[in-house]
């Protein structure tokens, strides 16, 4: 068997062809990316894990930690951290990092990627669309991605109903969940393990 396949590369932009608006975005590797997917012969849907690098966070404020800014002196009170807009206006507190990127959003998430043709290329060139099963805080084109493709779901269908399509997709969600709870997938979810692939 190929698996498990290594792709790596930044985020590109993709087609336009409504992944958001269908409820799942896709995120594309560019074609540099994608020669480790030419091992398999079957266009359709795999599944696995997928893994998007941020900037370091800054030492001072470590992703593990909790958002609140220290106290910047001890004669002043700590703000509330329930409420930190009812400190005082007068010795407000140092301001947090303008984008805090949420720890989950860096972690290794599982994913579902489709492998088909680039209608770009007329079709004679592969693309893979990978849908990664987190909410992000905000869009990461240009980001590096690390993709780790376990298995294959199934191959790829027209559909005539956009319900269909959707509907499909969520199964896609599930059965690609379901498989990596298999105990022998659960050391790519280890971060040491998966950053080793890398
Ligand atoms: P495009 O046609 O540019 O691929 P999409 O509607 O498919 O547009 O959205 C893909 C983009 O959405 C990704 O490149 C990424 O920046 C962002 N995105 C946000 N959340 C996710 C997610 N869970 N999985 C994949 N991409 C996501
Ligand atoms: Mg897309």
């Amino acid at each position: 068997a190929p698996f498990p396949i290594i792709m790596n590369g930044p985020v590109q932009r993709g087609f336009g062809r409504g992944g958001k608006e269908l409820g799942c975005p896709t995120a594309n590797l560019p074609e540099e990316s994608l020669p480790a997917m030419s091992s398999v012969t079957s266009l359709g849907v795999y599944y696995g894990y997928a893994q998007v690098i941020f900037p370091p966070s800054s030492p001072s404020t470590p992703s593990t930690s909790t958002l609140a800014p220290p106290p910047s002196s001890a004669s002043t009170p700590p703000p509330s951290s329930s409420d930190p807009a009812s400190s005082d206006p007068t010795n407000p507190p140092p301001a947090p990092p303008s984008n805090p990127i949420p720890s989950a959003d860096r972690a290794v998430q599982p994913m579902v990627m489709s492998l088909g043709k680039n209608p770009f290329y007329k079709n004679e060139h592969l693309s893979a669309e990978i849908h990664i099963m987190h909410t992000f805080s905000n869009d990461f084109y240009g980001r590096e991605m690390r993709v780790v493709v376990l298995g294959y779901i199934r191959p790829e269908l027209d559909y005539t109903s956009r319900d269909d399509l959707i509907n499909d997709i969520e199964i896609d969600k599930h059965v690609a969940v379901r498989c990596m709870q298999r105990p022998a997938y659960g050391v790519f979810h280890d971060r040491e393990t998966f950053d080793a692939l890398f």
